[in-house]
């Protein structure tokens, strides 16, 4: 049916309708005194989000292009840094310090593990001679569902006192606790299309005083993502090249709504909404890809026995028109992934528990008894 699209994967997510109406404008000049005003406030309402008093800087790029400005600004030539690498955005950020000529060694876990926090400990106790400039986290990892013990892991980066810690909070940023300011994460990159509720095209870096202190050094070539135009220019409430004008009207609005519900309503419903996910897809006889422990509340990885995962996406597609996302290099056809970020709601987590309960009865799963997933979400959701 037209228009009955449901989009149910880790970015983008689901626009809130309100939003797409104000982006539903003509754009106005971006160097007017209206559009500084707009500017002014999302700045604001931004450093409300990221619990900071730090800059929080807008690029029209992607997470990925946030990151990258996020390492390139603070590092130079031939430097030493430790990545993070349990899923395939720790593994990127990799290949960005390397495409830089950084010195990378990676800490690693199994897809689906999260990192041990230890192995940074060992790292940054024995680096007397200060070596390592940056440790880079990538906090929720989309591609496995796993949250990453980034408190613990930061403290270790503090006790080093030289290193600064560089988080990718893409899928974290606006559905899981991220107090820039109580851990003093030093920079930290997240994307428009996960918890901001608006569409792909927004990149956001929140940058301390001591990683400014280290741009101050920093010799990477940078240019279009140098992150000190961008600090010039938001303090003057503007920016340095043409924004997405329509973007940000949208941004806006989604601010607004986010600040009318609140910072701790909008973790516990993340919370809510993963939990009846979890009951229900446990319900029905499927597996979790992380540990209760060690999950993301912003997207489910689940892991298909018998029925495979990419039947249940093509028929989760085609009967109910929900799109959910496959898994990522060797997990692809093995996992499937259930993104509730954003804009999204108790009602929508039903929805998808119902539909995939009935896939699985379509695609011939013999052990799924009709209302088991459901009731084990509502169970959660009605408590
Ligand atoms: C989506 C995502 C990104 C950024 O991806 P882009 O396609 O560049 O927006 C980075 N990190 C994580 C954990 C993500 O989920």
């Amino acid at each position: 049916m037209e228009d009955k699209h449901m989009l149910m994967i880790p970015g983008p997510t689901p626009v809130p309708e309100k939003v797409l109406l104000a982006m539903s404008k003509h754009p106005i000049g971006h160097r007017s005194s209206d559009f500084s005003e707009i500017i002014a406030e999302i700045t604001e309402n931004l450093k409300w989000l990221h619990q900071t008093q730090n800059d929080v800087l807008m690029l029209t790029a992607s997470g990925t292009g946030a990151m990258e400005a996020g390492i390139i600004n603070f590092l130079s030539p031939g430097e030493s840094v430790l990545v993070g690498n349990n899923g395939k955005f720790g593994e990127r950020w990799g290949k960005i310090c390397r495409a830089f000529g950084l010195k990378v060694e990676e800490i690693t876990a199994e897809w689906g593990k999260p990192l041990d926090s230890e192995l940074f400990r060992k790292k940054l106790e024995a680096d007397s001679q200060k070596k390592i400039k940056a440790v880079i986290i990538t906090h929720s990892e989309t591609s496995t569902g796993v949250i990453n013990p980034l408190e613990t892991i930061n403290k270790y980066v503090k006790d080093h006192e030289k290193a600064l810690i560089i988080v990718d909070a893409v899928t974290s940023l606006g559905a899981i606790n991220v107090p820039i300011d109580d851990w003093g994460l030093d920079v930290v990159g997240s994307g428009s299309q996960k918890g901001y509720m608006i569409p792909p095209g927004l990149g956001f870096v929140c940058v301390s005083k001591k990683a400014w202190e280290a741009y101050e050094t920093a010799t990477l070539p940078r240019f279009y993502l140098d992150l000190g135009a961008y600090r010039k220019a938001t303090h003057k409430n503007s920016s340095p090249f043409t924004p997405p004008v329509n973007l940000m009207y949208g941004l806006q609005v989604a601010l607004q709504m986010m600040k009318a519900e609140g910072l701790e309503k909008m973790f516990i419903r993340h919370r809510r909404l993963t939990d009846a996910a979890r009951a229900g897809i446990k319900a029905l006889g499927l597996s979790l890809l992380a540990d209760d422990k060690t999950t993301s509340t912003a997207v489910t990885a689940v892991m298909s026995t018998g029925v495979t995962a990419e039947s249940i996406r093509a028929t989760m597609k085609r009967q109910f028109d929900i799109v959910i996302a496959g898994g990522q290099d060797h997990l692809k056809g093995k996992i499937f992934r259930i993104g509730h970020l954003g804009f999204v709601s108790e009602r929508d987590i039903l929805t998808v528990i119902a539909a995939l309960e009935s896939t699985l009865i379509t695609l011939g799963d013999k052990r799924v008894t009709p209302g088991v997933g459901v009731a084990a979400a509502s169970k959660i959701l009605g408590d």
